[in-house]
């Protein structure tokens, strides 16, 4: 069993324990937290032992009746690898906490590619990942445009991808930030860092995106053009998409034309938390023009990561070599069904 330690159980973090919890081949051996909460609660009551930051907080954990099972450290000692979760930027700092353990450790997309030097997804570079100390999840967009410009590059060749991101303002239960009623450009300059960041996973694609933030909270939007280079009809497009296995094509006769009702089904079909951990993509959207395809797809910021954070364990433990079967694995384990 690989034993896995979550640093910051927040949006990404808890649901990464899950999702490591349903894994017939890994176990969590820990979660943290830096002050008592509603999800420090629920932490202990799904049996995570609990860690804390700051070893000053422990009467107030326990105040709040939350036992409290040791430090960070106490908790890095007992694991093989460490997912850290907290918030962007902040993750940096724990490298030098987890090379001092001599931890295994994976970022999450709030960091920059530096910290680990290798940004993962599962179809793309699964195998360059194998064996390795470090590795950086890309963020949920990098993920989701990976997932589709690989899966086009493999079957008819990629000239050059040119995509919007529509970008939810916050996630749902955060109260912090906006917009209320705006549309802001995030950032006004064009490309955002988004293609670049596709870069980090997959160098050799040509890629210009842009980016902008919206008063919502349930899920991204990206309006996606790719150039194939080898023609490929409608039809064989969507045969691609249909055997991917990150991939759900949202179809028609569902009705569904936005995050809302997207997020509704999702929640409709049984998924916990109504996670959509593969790419939305709208069936009705897909068109090809010559040689260009056309698509929206919805993400689901808080979902499409977690997936992917648990091949990246498998392939960082060596324990399976072949990414399709480590995508099989977590697939099946969290009964991951089609849309
Ligand atoms: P979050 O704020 O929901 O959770 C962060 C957690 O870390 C909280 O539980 C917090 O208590 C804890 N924490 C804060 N400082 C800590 C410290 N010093 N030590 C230990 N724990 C600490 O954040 P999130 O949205 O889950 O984001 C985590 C990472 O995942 C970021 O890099 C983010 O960019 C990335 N990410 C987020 C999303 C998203 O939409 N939420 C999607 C993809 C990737």
């Amino acid at each position: 069993m690989i034993k896995v330690a979550v640093n910051g159980y927040g949006t990404i973090g808890k649901r990464v324990a899950d999702a490591v919890s349903s894994q017939k081949d890994m176990e969590i051996i820990g979660v943290s937290k830096t002050k008592p909460s509603a999800e420090a609660l629920v932490a202990v009551q799904r049996g995570y032992p609990l860690y804390i930051a700051d070893m000053s907080k422990k009467d107030s954990f326990e105040k709040a009746g939350i036992p409290v099972a040791g430090s960070i450290e106490d908790m890095l000692k007992k694991a093989d690898i460490v997912v850290d979760g907290t918030p962007g930027g902040v993750g940096a700092a724990n490298k030098t906490f987890y090379e001092k353990a001599g931890v295994k450790a994976i970022w999450q997309g709030g960091e920059k590619h530096e910290i680990a030097e290798f940004s993962f997804n599962a179809h793309a570079n699964y195998r360059d990942a194998i064996g390795r100390q470090f590795v950086r999840v890309v963020s949920c967009n990098t993920t989701g445009l990976c997932r589709v410009i690989k899966a086009m590059d493999d079957a008819f060749g990629v000239m050059k991808v040119r995509a919007v991101m529509v970008r939810r303002g916050a996630d749902p239960h955060v109260i912090k930030k906006g917009p209320i009623d705006a549309i802001v450009l995030d950032p006004p300059t064009i490309p955002s860092h988004h293609g670049p960041d596709v870069n980090t996973v997959l160098p050799h694609i040509d890629i210009v995106t842009m980016a902008m933030i919206v008063p919502a909270t349930q899920m991204h939007m990206h309006a996606i053009t790719i150039e194939l280079k080898k023609e490929g009809s409608r039809d064989e497009v969507l045969a691609v998409m249909q055997k991917h296995n990150r991939i759900g094509l949202i179809k028609p006769e569902t009705t569904i034309r936005s995050s809302a009702e997207l997020k509704e089904y999702v929640m409709d079909i049984g998924r916990p938390r109504a996670d959509l951990w593969e790419n939305g993509i709208f069936e009705a959207s897909v068109n090809m023009v010559g040689k260009e395809l056309f698509l929206f797809q919805a993400i689901h910021q808080e979902a499409d990561v977690v997936v992917e954070n648990i091949d990246a364990i498998r392939a960082m433990m060596g324990e399976v070599s072949d990414p399709e079967t480590s995508i099989r694995m977590t697939n099946e384990a969290m009964q991951f069904t089609a849309l």
